[in-house]
């Protein structure tokens, strides 16, 4: 386990400082067989990135802001909150519309009550947690690959993202992953994924990072922390990402080599967008 604080040397010119105080290390060239194997990080998103459940996760969660948070029909435009994730959404309804902070049983409860009714959505149509098209081959492509690896960072519970993945059959249980619970901020949370990647894959840096989203949030984060950036979206919310400083946004992941490409070209949106 790595201590917490910086860990990466993260090659790109926008990156935050704090990822970058080990590059030091790297001021007296390395001997070319000391060199780490280039290895490329990919972080995924869930809702909307990796699964098409953004309408139902939306349905589940306003139902249960108003059922345990008491909230009834809150402005559900998430990019209208500070943070887009689970635990920051809670405690900004809790703030603007009870006029109180949240506390650690309003958090509990409320994960609780999302979960079973995400559990109820699904067990009257399965179909409701689709994986987005081609998925699935595109992670077997980038399983096959030694220069790739793999991250999730999602703004869902843990207990309710696991849950999601199970249910779309997607085979990234054992993958490095951050959650609500390492926010607020989505930055928290991406950086988390990132550190729990160096441990799991044994490295100190990436040669690149790239953060596949569907939120405008998700640009944001990118663009914060100087990754590089792939928009997830349907033709009528790709220029909602697009005005937001994504330079790339796919609809789905059907056409593998290309969408690979594009993965391995991304740069980080711009942050003035
Ligand atoms: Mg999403």
């Amino acid at each position: 386990m790595i201590d917490g604080g910086p860990i990466f040397a993260c090659r790109f010119p926008s990156a935050p400082a704090a990822w970058c105080t080990i590059a030091a290390r790297h001021e007296t060239p390395t001997p070319y067989s000391e060199q780490e194997a280039t290895l490329n990080l990919v972080i995924f998103d869930i809702d909307g990135t990796l699964i098409e459940s953004t309408a139902v996760d939306d349905a589940c969660f306003l139902r249960a802001a108003e059922e345990v948070l008491d909230v009834r029909s809150p402005d559900a435009d998430w990019a209208n909150y500070p943070h887009c994730s689970d635990t920051g959404l809670v405690s900004e309804l809790l703030r603007r519309y009870a006029g109180r902070e949240a506390r650690a049983e309003d958090i509990e409860q409320f994960r609780r009550r999302f979960l079973a009714l995400l559990e109820d959505a699904v067990g009257t149509q399965p179909s409701l947690f689709g994986p987005i098209p081609g998925i699935h081959r595109l992670l077997e492509l980038l399983a096959q690959r030694d220069d790739i690896a793999v991250a999730l960072a999602t703004g869902g519970f843990e207990v309710t993202a696991r849950a999601k993945l199970e249910w779309a059959n997607l085979p990234l249980r054992a993958h490095p992953a951050a959650f609500s619970e390492d926010g607020p901020s989505r930055e928290s949370i991406v950086t988390a994924a990132v550190r729990r990647a160096g441990e799991a894959y044994g490295r100190t840096d990436f040669d690149r990072i790239i953060s596949i989203g569907d939120g405008v949030w998700d640009v944001r984060t990118a663009a914060s922390l100087g990754v590089g950036f792939v928009g997830r979206a349907n033709a009528e919310d790709a220029g909602r990402l697009r005005r937001a400083g994504a330079e790339v946004v796919i609809a789905d992941y059907l056409d593998e080599p290309e969408v690979l490409r594009t993965i391995l070209a991304a740069r980080a949106p711009d942050p003035r967008a």
